[in-house]
């Protein structure tokens, strides 16, 4: 699997031994997340909103309403600067300065353009739904041509972009070992819980099993496994 080349912007700076861009490792994050947020200039400005992506190859799916203010920026070509994280742990140090949090990230730069191509659109709604819930998209209404009006789909390629990870304990000053009291890892991960009946739902309907079981693609990239 090949390395993405390394531009001014996604140069590391600060520990860029914990950097990395390997498009597996950079995959592997995104396709673990199905959040990411979503930044860009207006007028000067910095903007940031929380949104939904999917993956698709070599190109990042986002989408909303025809009136969403990001996307209608974005749409025309404009940069937009990605990122997701995964957190993974907490690292509780023995000192302030040290404590930390493990985590996986990806950070992605590249020009937004909408998607016009009717078929590409239909593929990229496809991959939203499945990006938040594998499997999903084959027990729900397709979207009706208005809703596919009514919304807005841009892609971002995956050219430009890093991945950044931090693993393992705490990096302590060496005369703070000898400190008492406890210091470690805290694991976090997202996990779901049992699924919540719709209070409309027809009786008897049970959940599927990808909703009863369901569980973020988990590749070999977190603590204990590197
Ligand atoms: C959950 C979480 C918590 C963090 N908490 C802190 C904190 O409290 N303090 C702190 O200093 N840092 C924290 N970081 C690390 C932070 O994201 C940056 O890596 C750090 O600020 C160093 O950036 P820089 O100045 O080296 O590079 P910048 O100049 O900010 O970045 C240069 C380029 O390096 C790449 N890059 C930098 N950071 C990341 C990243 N995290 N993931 C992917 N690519 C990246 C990007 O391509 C970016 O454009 C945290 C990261 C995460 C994911």
């Amino acid at each position: 699997m090949p390395e993405l080349s390394p531009t001014p912007r996604t140069t590391l700076k600060r520990r860029p031994q914990r950097g990395s861009h390997d498009l597996a490792t950079i995959e592997a994050i995104l396709d673990e997340a199905f959040l990411c947020h979503l930044a860009w200039q207006a007028d000067g400005e910095p903007c940031c909103i929380p949104t939904v992506y999917a993956r698709v190859g070599d190109v990042l799916y986002v989408h909303g309403a025809a009136g969403n203010r990001a996307l209608r920026a974005l749409r025309d070509g404009a940069t937009a600067c990605l990122v997701v994280t995964l957190v993974d742990g907490l690292v509780v140090s023995r000192s302030a300065f040290h404590s930390s949090v493990n985590y996986r990230s990806v950070v992605v730069y590249g020009r937004a353009f909408e998607v016009t191509d009717a078929s590409e659109k239909q593929a990229a709604f496809r991959a939203i739904v499945e990006s938040v819930i594998p499997k999903r998209f084959a027990d729900v209404r397709p979207p009706a041509p208005k809703e596919i009006d009514q919304t807005l789909v841009l892609r971002i390629a995956l050219v430009e972009a890093s991945a950044k990870l931090r693993t393992g304990p705490p990096i302590e000053d060496e005369a703070d070992y000898a400190r008492p009291g406890w210091a470690g890892v805290l694991p976090l991960a997202l996990q779901a819980g049992a699924p919540i009946d719709d209070p409309r739902l027809a009786p008897g309907t049970p959940a599927p099993d990808y909703v009863r079981h369901y569980e973020r693609p988990r590749p070999e990239l977190r603590d204990g496994a590197r």
